[in-house]
């Protein structure tokens, strides 16, 4: 390819199992996309928008493809310092959005476990956050998008417009969206008053879910995969609602350690994995139950690691996150866990949390009522495909889907199970666009 491209080996998800190479422009101005996403088409090379690379699995690879990498493109547009709208550019962070708005007694309407995420990324998979049952995913505070197509031109897409609707949890694929605005929320103070509950089993964690629902806004659960019997599903549960005074702290950029390198492959093996599982719980229970801390302690533990993706080894990892209908959810995890078990596999992280009835436009978004759990596994080749294919069953049955931005080999028929409108989103796909991802399922 030519000019505002170059090869590059190296772009990689967060889960690190695809290499291949990329054509990758990196636009500083707007005005430059136009030109790029030209250029990609005349190279007969499909493009696709990507941010900070934090999706684990195929949506924001397109190997051979062009890549538009957005995140110099990260300027504030305006601001209404009385409603808290918000209107920037899409590569700017959640990071960088919670640096400006914090100060000013704002804070995003959601947010995913990392502020390492651009907007453009939230939008483009819908990302959601502790509050969805409250709040519901980030595509509900959207207002207005900027979206460039290749059939020319930037333009303005409102709620009432259909091609909105594919675009929120739209994985890029609608056309790369330039800018966007948002709804923020305000909040009584940038620190969060937390309770932290060891519960013994799967029943004791719905219980405290149902009971928490009303009373907290956030909340999330860790789940020790490799107990079993009587405390199958046991874990940690914990849940907080904003501070009522404290005053308004943004979070410091620093990061406390980093892997500079990849960790031997097969270090978290069963043996290690049962005991760091049984280390957190003790370590986490003699800790205080009750707490005031900062949102970035809160909301984002793992940003305090740089690169931890490394410690799953060079063959890298996959995250298998579904969401199950509130009915089905309490047989189909404990089968799910069972199963983990049987494969002798597991993970340090296992999250669980409740999500509510708040539905976003989003044609293709992940959220719906129901619990959702997320869990790593170290990529093993074969045995670690097979495990995942044990538990799509167990999701499929229980009329539960797959989450595209954490998927790195869903198949097709998983994927229009799990979303019913899909052909109606195929509609809005933009022909010069493309992804891993896309290719995999639409075929
Ligand atoms: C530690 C960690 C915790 C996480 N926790 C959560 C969580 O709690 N909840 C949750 O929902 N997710 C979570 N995620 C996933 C993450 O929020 C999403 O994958 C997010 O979309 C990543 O954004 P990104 O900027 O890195 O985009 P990328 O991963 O680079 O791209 C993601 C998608 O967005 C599209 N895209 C990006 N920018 C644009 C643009 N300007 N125009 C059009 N399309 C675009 C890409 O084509 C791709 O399909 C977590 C990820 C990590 C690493």
């Amino acid at each position: 390819m030519s000019a505002g491209f170059s090869a590059d080996a190296t772009w990689r998800s967060w889960g690190r199992v695809e290499h291949g190479v990329h054509y990758r422009g990196q636009p500083y101005f707007r005005d430059q996309l136009e030109p790029l996403l030209q250029e990609a088409r005349a190279s007969r090379k499909p493009a696709l928008a990507v941010g900070l690379g934090r999706s684990y699995g195929l949506s924001n690879l397109n190997t051979d493809g062009a890549l538009l990498c957005m995140q110099d493109l990260d300027r504030f547009i305006a601001f209404d310092a009385e409603n808290g709208v918000l209107r920037a550019e899409t590569g700017a962070s959640l990071g960088d959005i919670l640096r400006f708005c914090v100060p000013r007694g704002w804070f995003l309407p959601t947010t995913p476990g990392t502020r390492f995420v651009t907007l453009g990324g939230a939008i483009a998979n819908d990302v959601h956050g502790k509050n969805h049952v409250r709040a519901g995913s980030f595509g509900c505070a959207v207002r207005r998008i900027g979206l460039l197509t290749s059939h020319g031109g930037c333009i303005e897409l409102t709620p009432d417009d259909a091609l909105f609707a594919a675009t929120i949890g739209g994985m890029g694929l609608t056309g790369v969206m330039e800018w966007a605005e948002i709804q923020l929320t305000q909040i009584p103070s940038s620190f969060i008053d937390y309770e932290q509950i060891a519960f013994g089993n799967l029943s004791e964690f719905f219980a405290l879910s149902a009971e928490s629902d009303g009373a907290f806004k956030h909340t999330v659960a860790w789940v020790d995969c490799t107990a079993g019997g009587d405390a199958l599903g046991r874990g940690l549960f914990h849940r907080g609602n904003w501070a009522p005074d404290g005053g308004y702290v943004a979070h410091e950029d620093r990061i406390a350690l980093s892997l500079p390198l990849d960790a031997p492959n097969g270090l978290l093996n069963a043996v290690t994995l049962a005991g760091f599982n049984l280390a957190w719980r003790a370590l986490h229970a003699a800790s205080p139950r009750v707490a005031r801390t900062s949102y970035q302690k809160h909301l984002y533990p793992l940003d305090a690691i740089g690169a931890w993706n490394r410690l799953y080894g060079s063959r890298g990892f996959y995250q298998y996150q579904c969401v199950l209908p509130p009915e089905a959810a309490p047989d189909a995890l404990a089968d799910m866990l069972r199963t983990i078990k049987r494969f002798r596999d597991g993970s340090f992280l296992v999250v669980l949390k409740a999500m509510g009835e708040r539905a976003s436009l989003g044609l293709l978004s992940f959220p719906m009522r129901g619990y959702t759990l997320a869990i790593d596994f170290a990529n093993r080749g074969a045995p670690t495909l097979e495990l995942m294919e044990a538990l799509d069953d167990i999701v499929a049955a229980a009329n539960g889907r797959l989450y595209a931005a954490k998927d790195g080999r869903m198949s097709g028929a998983m994927f229009k199970q799990g979303f019913p409108r899909w052909s109606e989103f195929a509609e809005h796909v933009d022909p010069a666009l493309s992804s891993n991802f896309w290719r995999r399922v639409s075929a």
